[in-house]
Parts: structure tokens; C-alpha cells; sequence
């Protein structure tokens, strides 16, 4: 049973359409996984076994009786818990909305259902999307399969870690400022975090309406371009959805797997942020700079580009992302969701129980975020502060519209260090903030980002994963450069989340010179 939680998505599909496992199997195999590692890796908010079994017998039995079913139909799936499900407690990670059942599905989850995934559960996050450590959960924080003393990353670190932990062979996770893309990095996994628009938001529990962006997380390039194809597309029910005609990401990822898909292509290295700058740490530069020579070995043409603006990506960052968010989260008011908290004393009014509730349901991170926020949209500093945070964003817009006119794609590390220890920088705001400077830029920008393992420290043995850039709309590029280069780099790493591992201890998932470079 065990190696069918082994399996990529692709490969585990192509078993169930031939017959050969059935998804109640495959569901059960996924299940007994998380019972035996879930206690240590605490991926999971909420199992939904009985129903996915359910759901998985259903799914078996349209297939037996010759029903034509979709790619990923009868694949389990893990669903971050920022994203509302109508039969599962959906709290963003909050105590404020501690089991609150949502009257409806997330579009992206209609569409799992629709196209006949397995939903396993609900994966741990930092409340509201705010961190990049999960430890920012109000149920706790999840580990590092790699080491279970280490983050998996965050917000999405749960989805991350359920995946990378063979809980789950696809995940959904929401990217604001990195929270695919780094968790995925520091758990040897990738992810992707689509075009702005690409991707409805509708039932996403929103942090900040103009980053955030729903997408995939799995163990390889072609998964994620499967998961995306069932969730992308226009939502008439988000008004920033883009209608536009997308091309099949799963297509693109397989044309990355034919010879010479790199050659010729334009790599562009963004100096600002390839690895040199303070904060990055040795090994993830070495591995980077390894890839950038794998791929002009490829025949790929590899230019140096620069963004003089992404130096205040993150301080732009942290001002529209507070403001907005201050503004998404008025909506916990103690009268339409979740918690309601009395005050100790003194009289009931509207406004006391608000306070008493909101004090009593946020944790520290959120209320930090509310602050600064509702300080940076007051009358008076508006203009100073979030004003000229738009300007820095624009500014970036037209760093990467420059950028794009050399080259095809940027390329940079995913994430400046490895998986740093549990408590390390939970005390330290701005050393948190700090792990998304390589990705932030393309949210503020809109611009979609793939992040891919490419393999491991040398002083620590964690996985190091780069992040491809496109333009705009041009998502499919980046699965067709992030299979071709997965597929280089798989031949000379052995990539351990790829290559079938022997079963695993649950505190020593995976020893570190498994798959050692
Ligand atoms: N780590 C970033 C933050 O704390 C990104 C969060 C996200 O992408 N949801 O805001």
C-alpha cells in the first residue's frame, strides 16, 4: 500500500485509468499515511477520511461502469485551509473562525470536486496567510518532514509538508507574497503561483485582494501543471478573474520533456536578487548558480538582468499588504463569522463585544498587520505611506517589463536560506518578512512564479529550490522550462521527493544523505 503514496499524481492517474488500483485504495493508502506521520508533521487541520472514501467508491465506480473521467479523477488531494469547503471547517488558521462551516465551496474547490479529485482534508497555515513559518497557526505548527525541529515554510507550510511527507501527492495552497512558492522550497516541492487573475479567488478567505492568487503544490512540474489545468480559468464570480484563452499547463510541462526545449531560451538572472545579498545563505547561491550553468549547458542563452526596484519590494510589501488586509479582516466582527467573546465586565454593546472578540480570536501577527495598516490608509500619512507604496509597485512593473524584453524568463533562488529551526525568527517580524524577498516582486507585478527543487545544501542537507518568472499570462512557459529543467536535474540528483524512497521512520522521514548531491 505504502508505494502508492509514492507515486506522482501522473503516475497514480494513469494506474487508476487503467484499472490497475482503484481510488479507494489510493485514498486509503493516503489516509494511513497521514495516521502514521500526521502526529509529527501536523500537515492536517482536519481529515475528512469517511467522506473521501466515500467520494474515492463513487469515483471507482463511474469508472467501472465505462464513464470517460476526467485526468486527475480519483486522485487524492490536500486543500489549505484559507479556502472554503462546504463539507470541512475552514479557519484560515484563525481561532476567530474555529469550526466554521462555510456555506459554500471555493470555486477552485467546485472544480476539484468536478473534475473527481479526492479532497483528503484541510492543511495547516499562519492565521490569515500571514507568515512564512506556520508557526503563526492558532493550532500549532507544523514540521518539517525533512527534520522535524525545521519550518516547511509558510503561509501554506501545511500543504507543503503534506505533500513532501507523501501525505498527499496535490495540494492547493494561496500565495500572497511567497506562501506556495517558499514552502515549497524548503520542503524539496513545487509550486506555483499562477498569473494574477489566472485563478479564481472566489472563497478564498481573502489576506490581501490585490496578491493573493490561488495554486498548485505537488512533487513535479507536470502535476502542477495538471492541478492547474483543473483549477484555472475564468470565474465570473471573481471580479479580477482574467478571461482569457489558456493553454493546457499539463501540454506544457510534457513539451518541456522533449530534447532541446531549453535551447535557445532566454534566461534572464536578476541581480538583485541572485543569492549575493546579505541574507542568502552559501549553499542555496552554490545550488543556484549550479542550475544557471546546467541550463546554458542546455543551450539555453543566460543574461544578466537588472531590477533596481526590487530593493523595496518588501517595504512596498508591507505596506499595501497591512492596508489591505486591515481592511479584509474588519469582516470578523463577531456578528457574521465564527468566534463571539463578551467582555469580562462593563456593559454588552455592539462595539465591546467586537473588541472582546477580536482581541481574544487574533493572534499577535494579525493584529500587528491590522495596526500598521489601518495607521498606513489614516487620513494624513495615506499619501506617504501607501501612496508611495503604489508608486514602488508600479516602478517594479516596469523593472519586469524591461527585464522581460531580454529575456524569457527570470530566474532566482526561491527563497534565501533553507528550512531554519522552529523559534529561530518567530520573536522577529522583520527576519521573517525577510524570506520572501525573492518573491514577493511578482505578486506586487502579477507576474506568475514556479518554484522547483534543485537539490540539496551542502552544509545542511535541505532542499534548495529556484524560482522561474514569466510574463504575464505566459504560465505555460514556465512549465515547459520547469519540466525541461526538473528532467536535467533529476538525471544527476536523484531528486528524493521524485525517486521512490524506502519507507521511512516517523521522526527520521528522510535521512539527509538520501538523494545527496
Ligand atoms: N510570508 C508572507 C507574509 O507573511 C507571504 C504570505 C502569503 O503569501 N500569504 O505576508
Amino acid at each position: 500500500m505504502d508505494d502508492l503514496t509514492r507515486l506522482t499524481a501522473a503516475d497514480l492517474a494513469q494506474k487508476l485509468s487503467a484499472s490497475e488500483v482503484s481510488s479507494e485504495e489510493a485514498t486509503r493508502a493516503h489516509l494511513e499515511r497521514i495516521a502514521s506521520v500526521d502526529p509529527d508533521v501536523h500537515a492536517f487541520l482536519h481529515v475528512a477520511s469517511e467522506r473521501a472514501i466515500e467520494t474515492a467508491k463513487a469515483v471507482d465506480a463511474r469508472r467501472a461502469s465505462g464513464e470517460t473521467l476526467g485526468p486527475l479523477a480519483g486522485v487524492p488531494v490536500a486543500i489549505k485551509d484559507v479556502l472554503c469547503t462546504q463539507d470541512m471547517p475552514s479557519t484560515s488558521g484563525s481561532k476567530i473562525l474555529e469550526g466554521w462551516v462555510p456555506p459554500y465551496d471555493a470555486t477552485v474547490v467546485r472544480k476539484l470536486r468536478e473534475a473527481e479529485l479526492i479532497p483528503l482534508g484541510k492543511t495547516n497555515m499562519d492565521e490569515f496567510a500571514m507568515g512564512s513559518s506556520t508557526e503563526h497557526s492558532a493550532f500549532g505548527p507544523t514540521h518539517n518532514p525533512w527534520d522535524l525541529e525545521r519550518i516547511p515554510g509558510g503561509s501554506g507550510g501545511g500543504s507543503a509538508a503534506a505533500v513532501a511527507a507523501f501525505e498527499a501527492p496535490l495540494a492547493l495552497g494561496s500565495d500572497t507574497g511567497g506562501s506556495i512558492r517558499q514552502p515549497a522550497a524548503v520542503t524539496g516541492s513545487v509550486g506555483v503561483k499562477p498569473t494574477y487573475g489566472g485563478v479564481s479567488r472566489y472563497g478564498a478567505i481573502a489576506l490581501a485582494s490585490s496578491l493573493d492568487q490561488v495554486g498548485p503544490v505537488t512533487r513535479s512540474v507536470l502535476d502542477a501543471g495538471l492541478l492547474h489545468d483543473v483549477i484555472g480559468g475564468h470565474d465570473p464570480r471573481d471580479s479580477t478573474s482574467i478571461d482569457h484563452e489558456w493553454p493546457s499547463m499539463a501540454d506544457a510541462a510534457r513539451a518541456g520533456l522533449r530534447d532541446n526545449a531549453l535551447k535557445g531560451l532566454r534566461v534572464g538572472v536578476v541581480k538583485e536578487i541572485a543569492g549575493d545579498g546579505e541574507g542568502f545563505q552559501a549553499g542555496v547561491k552554490q545550488r543556484f548558480d549550479e542550475t544557471v550553468r546546467l541550463l546554458t549547458a542546455a543551450g539555453a542563452e543566460v543574461v544578466e538582468v537588472s531590477a533596481p526596484s526590487f530593493e523595496y519590494a518588501v517595504a512596498a510589501y508591507y505596506l499595501i499588504l497591512p492596508a489591505e488586509a486591515s481592511s479584509n479582516l474588519a469582516r470578523f466582527d463577531s456578528v457574521r463569522f465564527g468566534m463571539r467573546v463578551n467582555p469580562v465586565s462593563g456593559p454588552v454593546t455592539s462595539e465591546r463585544v467586537m473588541a472582546a472578540t477580536r482581541d481574544a480570536g487574533f493572534g499577535a501577527e494579525v493584529k500587528r498587520r491590522i495596526i500598521l495598516g489601518t495607521y498606513a490608509l489614516s487620513a494624513g500619512y495615506y499619501d506617504a505611506y501607501y501612496g508611495s507604496a503604489q508608486k514602488v509597485r508600479t516602478l517594479i512593473q516596469r523593472d519586469f517589463a524591461a527585464a522581460f524584453e531580454q529575456a524569457d524568463v527570470l530566474i532566482s533562488p526561491a527563497a534565501p536560506t533553507t528550512a531554519f529551526k522552529i523559534g529561530e525568527k518567530v520573536n522577529d517580524p522583520l527576519a521573517m518578512y525577510l524570506n520572501d524577498i525573492t518573491t514577493i516582486p511578482a505578486n506586487l507585478a502579477g507576474v506568475p512564479g514556479l518554484a522547483l527543487p534543485v537539490g540539496l545544501a551542502p552544509e545542511d542537507g535541505l532542499p534548495v529550490g529556484v524560482q522561474l518568472m514569466a510574463p504575464a499570462h505566459e504560465d505555460a512557459r514556465l512549465y515547459t522550462v520547469g519540466a525541461a529543467l526538473e528532467q536535467l536535474l533529476e538525471a544527476g540528483w536523484g531528486h528524493p521527493l521524485l525517486q521512490s524512497a524506502p519507507s521511512l521512520a516517523q521522526s527520521e522521514m528522510f535521512a539527509s544523505e538520501e538523494g545527496a548531491v
